[in-house]
């Protein structure tokens, strides 16, 4: 018996049997670590998740909450109105909240397939239609802004960005601002709305 388990041991599976050894020794030498560091673990872990918080892309917290976080452009006296410095803040704008839009844009997209994918029951589909179309809503809303910011990028390449699409005047570093799709200026913006009063008798 004991010269048949050495010969085993000696010729065939020598692979296995190395790897055997080697989970052995890599157990002993994890049960050996736990046992010792297991603070400096758990500290290494929190350490990690708290790096990755940071590292994580920034989310998209709405139209409202972008627009207060765009820094006012500096406007010097002499400058020309949508200078290359001009342009380029924009740019920079529209840029940073075109890639929000697109990583939110996914987030709706996996939040809508969650929906469809978790009740695959008509019954159970229709109590959540609310959530459905709200997040469907929102998806249309995400892709339209997309839509305006990327024609926005062209008219800073066509040297039209910032000039009333209507009367050609100034749109403003301000109003562009606080609006950074606008095509028009504040007086054509104000007529157009009261237009569209008139005609679909809102009032
Ligand atoms: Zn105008």
């Amino acid at each position: 018996m004991a010269i048949k388990k050495q010969k085993q041991k000696k010729s065939p599976p020598k692979k296995i049997e190395t790897d055997k050894n080697k989970k052995l020794s890599i157990a002993v030498a994890k049960k050996k670590v736990t046992k010792t560091t297991v603070k400096k673990k758990v500290k290494k872990t929190v350490a990690k998740k708290k790096k990755l918080k940071v590292s994580a892309k920034p989310k998209y917290q709405g139209e409202k909450n972008f627009l207060a976080s765009i820094q006012p452009y500096k406007i010097k006296k002499t400058e020309r109105y949508m200078n290359a410095r001009q342009k380029k803040h924009f740019i920079e704008i529209l840029e940073r909240w075109h890639s929000l839009l697109v990583v939110e844009q996914d987030r709706t997209a996996d939040k809508l397939q969650d929906i469809a994918g978790n009740f695959p029951d008509e019954s159970d589909r229709a109590t959540h239609e609310e959530g459905f179309t709200l997040e469907l809503k929102t998806r249309e809303r995400e892709r339209r802004l997309l839509n305006k910011i990327d024609s926005a990028v062209e008219s800073i390449d066509q040297n039209d960005y910032g000039f009333c699409s209507a009367c050609g005047i100034e749109i403003g570093i301000r109003r562009l601002e606080a609006r950074p799709t606008a095509t028009r200026c504040i007086d054509c913006k104000t007529l157009e709305e009261i237009h569209e009063k008139q005609q679909f008798g809102s009032v």
